[in-house]
């Protein structure tokens, strides 16, 4: 019989504390084996993971900006050189291909990078004389407590484009990581622990909803960052800014790629692949509806399909040569992507490459969904409305650029839209008429990196200052103006005789 799991542990004031009550199994969604057990903190976890970043704050705000750019100095070294070991804990835990992992711990180390630059990213504004004598300045002083409340499809990426730039602008954190995917957390905080991240600065607590609650509304916690699905995004910055929070919030996505008769097709084709079905769809820039205008249809609909059929799925979490596709994350995700095909063919949709009956001799209990293309979806159809996060790619077809830019408005969310053309000027049309906050031309995952916002619009994003490049250092500082004047003083001018 095997040992039963020891839960993950909390790591709060510089301690790994051993969780007690509830858990949820963590899976590996490649063989559908439970391979750790998550716990749920309580109202006592979450008081005693404020109250060690309350206490450790003062110092922390006070340790010069170069000092604090040492620890992610040494932190970025670090990544790298665990870099694989992070990897296999990402593929294992989620299902992503080595590559895939590979791709996106690399977007994480970026803003490890950027968080070194944090001693000019913290300049400020000044002007001598704004009156006679009075000078003006700026100073962007941290927060206090931050949260990061994280999803499961990007378990390194994500919590690293929260608490690197958080924790260098002088602020205190709480990672609170999806309970699917916890192990990634810890590995990432075990290594800032090496990297001499002072106790208390950077805090763990595992568990769901109530742990949330208790976050959100904790008078202490002053600013929280949420990468999720949208309603809980909308949940999240409702009751947040309810208790006077400054919240960031990244919700769900349908992101739209047009494809024009005149794009190439071997680069669309190679492209709108990877757009749709990299990480089996589950991700918020994952290309999930194409719109063909006029002859695109004929032109790349074959070759689409061929290069879908062609996917091989498998298991991710060995280090035998990789899949093209792994996993979804799990039984009950893919059985939910299964009801929206099959409402998508009820409601008149056409299935035209299906990969719902994929088998993976060696992983009977994985989670596997192969890559499913779906013809002649309406935009009255459940499938084009609801956020799918599966390895499929709806196919819309219109007549011209005006049809399907205005189909790709009608969409509630604003994350990614992509134009795949020869043509410049549809190009331009597209980019400034779309309703999308990251755009790509001939680009079909318009990710943004490290230095440039994450920028969702509508139901893709809630509140002001976006995650990434300075709109993060705005959402994690506080800007102080200070204006002085000297006066003489009763002894008169010191430096005249
Ligand atoms: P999710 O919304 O289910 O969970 C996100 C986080 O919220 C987790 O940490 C979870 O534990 C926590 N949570 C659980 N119950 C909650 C509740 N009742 N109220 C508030 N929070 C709760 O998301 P997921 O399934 O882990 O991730 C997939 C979703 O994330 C997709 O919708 C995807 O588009 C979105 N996503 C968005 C972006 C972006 O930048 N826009 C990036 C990655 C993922």
């Amino acid at each position: 019989m095997s040992q039963p799991l020891s839960p993950c542990p909390h790591y709060i004031g510089g301690e790994w504390l051993p969780a007690t009550g509830a858990t949820t199994p963590v899976y590996n969604p490649s063989t559908g084996d439970v391979i750790a057990e998550c716990p749920a903190a309580g109202q006592a976890e979450v008081d005693a993971a404020v109250a060690a970043a309350q206490a450790a704050f003062p110092a922390w705000r006070d340790t010069p900006p170069v000092e604090r750019a040492r620890v992610f100095f040494r932190y970025r070294q670090l990544v790298e050189q665990n870099f694989d070991l992070i990897c296999r804990t990402v593929s294992r835990e989620h299902g992503k291909t080595h590559a895939e992992a590979r791709g996106s711990v690399f977007r994480g180390l970026e803003n490890i990078e950027y968080a070194c630059g944090i001693p000019t990213l913290l300049f400020g504004d000044s002007l001598k004389n704004i009156a006679r004598g009075v000078d003006c300045e700026t100073v962007n002083l941290p927060l206090g407590v931050c949260v990061g409340i994280t999803p499961f499809n990007f378990p390194a990426m994500v919590p690293l484009w929260m608490f690197p730039t958080a924790i260098a602008c002088g602020n205190t954190f709480i990672l609170k990581p999806s309970e699917k995917v916890p192990l990634t957390a810890i590995l990432l905080g075990q290594l800032l622990e090496q990297a001499g991240c002072p106790k208390g600065v950077f805090n763990l607590v595992h568990g769901g909803r109530p742990v949330v609650d208790g976050l959100l509304k904790h008078p202490l916690v002053k600013a929280v960052s949420f990468v999720g699905s949208t309603p809980f995004a909308k949940y999240i910055y409702d009751t947040g800014t309810q208790h006077g929070k400054r919240v960031q919030a990244n919700g769900g996505a349908k992101n739209y790629i047009v494809v024009m008769p005149d794009a190439d097709v071997a680069k669309t084709v190679e492209n709108l692949t990877t757009a749709a079905f990299g990480c089996a769809g589950e991700r918020c820039m994952a290309g999930s509806t194409a719109i063909t205008v006029g002859a695109a249809a004929d032109r790349v609909l074959p070759d689409l399909v061929a290069a879908a059929r062609a996917i091989k799925v498998g298991r991710t979490d060995t280090p035998a040569a990789q899949p093209d596709m792994g996993p979804v994350i799990s039984a009950a995700h893919r059985d939910r992507v299964l009801g929206l095909l099959a409402s998508g063919e009820t409601e008149g949709a056409k299935i035209i490459a299906d990969g719902r009956g994929v088998k993976i001799p060696d992983a009977p209990r994985g989670f596997y969904l192969g890559a499913t293309i779906v013809d002649g979806v309406q935009n009255n159809m459940t499938l084009a409305r609801e956020e799918v996060f599966g390895p499929v790619l709806n196919v819309m077809r219109m007549d011209d650029l005006d049809a399907a830019i205005e189909q790709a408005n009608k969409s509630a969310f604003g994350n990614g839209a992509a134009i795949f053309t020869a043509n410049g000027r549809a190009a331009r049309e597209f980019s400034l008429r779309v309703k999308a906050g990251m755009v790509g031309v001939n680009v079909g995952v318009p990710a943004t990196m490290a230095m440039f916002p994450f920028s969702g619009w509508d139901d893709s994003f809630f509140g002001d200052l976006h995650i990434q490049g300075k709109e993060s250092i705005q959402f994690y500082t506080q800007q102080k103006v200070i204006s002085s004047r000297w006066f003489g003083g009763d002894v008169g001018d010191v430096w005249k005789k």
